[in-house]
């Protein structure tokens, strides 16, 4: 999808520091580069991100090459995930929809007291869809998406880290509306970067909360939301907490997700399967405190029963694998075990009660 650049960034000059940036900046001017050479290329890293192989004038002043890291690791245009792959998490999905998606699509009238929310926490047990529901926000509401890992932006962007974080903001403010999604952000923003952690990763966080804090002030319209994921919410202080403002609970899956998420895997893999309802209830039953990706990984190991009985797997026409069936998810039960503990589970509806926005 290629955006339009509708309304002018006031951009912060790259030499501005992290507390001057917060104050409202002058509105950019253009700024001579190095050369005209690094001004336009023809790098197609630079056309899947602006639609042309030329940087936009309003973002000239930044670092060439931490634009096309952006563009080559970060930014994710083809997401594609709707609710409808997003099996229960109604109560999550409900929430999402009135702070983020309407608000992005109806910015006429989600503003001043309606205004969004600038950051979004999905916390709750690995691998239950907070990754899935960043994902379904960007599809829905037609957003640019970038994803970060934050454990990578700190060890694999050690020195380049802070003001990798100064340029993404800027081009996903350039590319508003956008979403700004930050898998494990605990190891980002932790309490442990006040301490004992070194210079870099202090900066880091706090140069990601000058940005969160500088979005959409300076009268520029952007949209950007910042969206974080963590299985570790206890980890995030004070000040993470009050920036995001909305912090949804994303449980395990219940009896009728666990019944969706096997449905939708199965009916997707194309693979035949011979399962009547009383059988896939007694999957439903068996799989009591498993994860979405723990479900996921139990299909697709029980897939793999009906192969195991075949004897010459090279001349087997496709036709004669037998389907899958309930023996293959009982021999598949021995070997995918729950992740999540109840303990963990119990940490988490604690947190939730604490600092939770429902539930
Ligand atoms: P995390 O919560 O750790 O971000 P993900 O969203 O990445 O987890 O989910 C990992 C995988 O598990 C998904 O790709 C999907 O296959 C499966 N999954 C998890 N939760 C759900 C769900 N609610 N509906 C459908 N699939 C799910």
């Amino acid at each position: 999808k290629t955006k339009k650049f509708v309304t002018p960034f006031k951009t912060p000059q790259p030499t501005a520091t992290a507390t001057e940036q917060k104050t409202n900046a002058p509105p950019a001017k253009k700024r001579k580069v190095d050369g005209e050479s690094s001004t336009t290329t023809t790098n197609p890293v630079l056309v899947k991100l602006f639609g042309s192989d030329t940087i936009p004038e309003d973002l000239q002043h930044l670092d060439v090459k931490l634009i096309e890291m952006i563009a080559s690791e970060i930014l994710n245009k083809d997401v594609g995930i709707r609710w409808t792959d997003i099996a229960g998490l109604e109560g999550a999905k409900k929430a999402v929809m009135e702070a983020v998606i309407w608000p992005m699509l109806r910015p006429d009238i989600f503003h001043g007291i309606r205004a969004p929310p600038k950051g979004l926490l999905l916390f709750g047990p690995p691998g239950t869809g907070k990754t899935l529901i960043g994902k379904a926000i960007a599809t829905e509401s037609n957003a640019t998406f970038f994803t970060i890992s934050a454990s990578s932006l700190v060890s694999k962007w050690v020195g380049e880290g802070e003001r990798l974080v100064r340029t993404l903001f800027s081009v996903a403010r350039y590319l508003s509306p956008s979403v700004i999604f930050v898998d494990e952000i605990d190891s980002l923003l932790s309490q442990r970067s006040e301490g004992d952690a070194d210079n870099g990763t202090r900066r880091l966080k706090t140069e990601f909360l000058v940005q969160v804090d500088g979005v959409g002030t300076g009268g520029d319209n952007s949209r950007v939301l910042l969206v974080g994921a963590t299985n570790r919410p206890e980890e995030l202080d004070e000040a993470v907490r009050r920036r995001l403002v909305k912090r949804l609970y994303v449980p395990l899956p219940t009896d009728q997700a666990r019944h969706d998420i096997i449905r939708n895997l199965l009916d997707k893999s194309k693979s035949n399967y011979s399962l009547d309802q009383s059988q896939i209830e007694r999957i439903i039953e068996m799989t009591r405190g498993f994860s979405g990706s723990d479900m996921s990984a139990l299909v697709n190991e029980s897939a793999l029963g009906p192969i195991r009985d075949v004897h010459d797997i090279m001349n087997i026409d496709a036709a004669n694998v037998r389907p899958i069936a309930l023996c293959d998810f009982e021999a598949a039960m021995q070997q995918i075990r729950p992740s999540v503990s109840e303990k963990d589970i119990g940490r988490y509806l604690q947190w939730n009660e604490s600092f939770g926005s429902f539930g």
